[in-house]
């Protein structure tokens, strides 16, 4: 076991990410009553910040890797202890000395293929507009009213490609003018920042920036909570202020607008799963719901644990690279909360949490229960042109 009072600089680092903060804790235990990792095994938030006020953290241990960032903790600790910052200055010091549990091994190579490639998946560069084929997308020239940045996941996942086609659809339907960076889009690098490699997030960061300004970039379109998070709270540390506006957003503003009309009925029990990233973090937990709410016929239903109690998906912090042994999944949790709520569909908002959900859709055999979809998915339906009630009616 490694110990932090084996290094003095340790405890600089933590004073410099939120070290102050572990200090205020007054060890009331709070935070482990919210924290999902408890519906699962025994995990103590508490400790973590006791161990590391006392310079004991274990950092080959998986406990500093646990955090999925999701937020609840921090809404709920009467001493604003910061959890999810010192967690992260914990990992960066985990990071230095390359302490990495076996069930965070996969991180080395999700680096190299960012350093690489510039995307997490092991996927080249020039492939990154993939996606669009077919669809005539134009790269994004000054003058256009928005920038399309689908993101990782909706570039080059083949479920999640579907979500950036959709949007497509969607901004074409409205008349919106927009393009995409393709190969010179990067990944935004808030994920790859929670697990301690501040490095890469810079680098990242600073080529995105960089790719944005010489573009004449001012409004950006994301698919990804992850993305706006870091577009709209962490890029502003880089001097550059982008209007981020999150597709949620972006569908409310269109509809209110009278730009985008919906035209058919979907007859059908929906509930709506709030991203950590777009609620808990950014406080957007309405315009989605209105944009659903829109759709006539639709039964939009709440699910146990909604809005600021919304149960992670398991996904933050870099947590959708490692491994997670099936019975410590938050998403097969979730999938049967929304089961259990009445619902046929179980819409949310992000790429990691569609990636869990549909995994967990298979491992539990719910391909005939549930249907998973982003909100664009959803939207794209009820935009078609047809008067027809949607067959899968209930
Ligand atoms: S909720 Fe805050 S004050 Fe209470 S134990 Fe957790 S970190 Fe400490
Ligand atoms: S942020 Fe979420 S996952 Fe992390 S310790 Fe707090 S409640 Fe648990």
């Amino acid at each position: 076991m490694e110990n932090l009072t084996d290094y003095k600089e340790i405890i600089d680092v933590i004073k410099e990410q939120g070290g102050d903060a572990f200090k205020r804790c007054f060890q009331c235990g709070l935070c482990d009553t919210v924290c999902p990792w408890n519906k699962v095994i025994t995990f103590s938030m508490r400790k973590v910040v006791r161990d590391a006020t006392f310079g004991m953290t274990d950092i080959e241990a998986e406990d500093i890797w646990r955090c999925t960032s999701c937020g609840k903790c921090p809404q709920r600790c009467p001493r604003d202890v910061q959890q999810i910052d010192s967690v992260v200055a914990l990992r960066r010091v985990a990071t230095e000395y390359m302490a990495f549990p076996p069930a965070v091994q996969p991180i080395r190579s999700i680096r190299s293929s960012l350093a690489a490639e510039g995307n997490p998946l092991n996927e080249k560069r020039e492939n990154r507009a993939g996606w669009t084929e077919g669809l005539n997308v134009k790269t994004f020239e000054a003058g256009m009213e928005i920038l399309y940045f689908p993101g990782c996941y909706p570039s080059y996942d083949p479920r999640l490609k579907k979500v950036a086609r959709a949007t497509v659809e969607i901004l074409n339907k409205a008349g919106v003018t927009f393009g995409i960076l393709g190969p010179e889009e990067n990944c935004c690098g808030e994920s790859i920042r929670k697990t301690g490699d501040e490095e890469m997030f810079v680098t990242l960061a600073k080529a995105n920036i960089k790719t944005f300004i010489d573009h004449g970039v001012k409004k950006i379109l994301v698919s990804s909570p992850h993305c706006y998070h870091t577009f709209k709270n962490e890029y502003p540390e880089f001097m550059v202020n982008f209007e981020i506006v999150h597709v949620a957003q972006y569908l409310f503003e269109l509809i209110s607008a009278g730009r985008l009309e919906i035209k058919k009925a979907l007859a059908r029990k929906i509930t709506y799963h709030d991203p950590c990233y777009l609620g808990r973090h950014n406080g957007i937990y309405d315009e989605p719901r209105e944009v659903l709410k829109k759709i006539p016929g639709l039964n939009l239903i709440e699910m146990e644990e909604s809005r600021e109690d919304a149960l992670c998906c398991g996904g933050g912090a870099g947590r959708i690279w490692m491994e997670v042994p099936k019975e410590e999944r938050f998403s097969d949790i979730r999938l049967q909360q929304a089961v259990d709520s009445g619902a046929e569909e179980l819409v949310t908002a992000c790429p990691y949490c569609i990636t869990n959900f549909e995994d967990s859709r298979m491992t539990m055999e719910y391909n005939d229960v549930l249907k998973v979809k982003d909100i664009t998915e959803v939207i794209q339906e009820a935009i078609q042109e047809t008067e027809e009630t949607d067959k899968d009616s209930v």
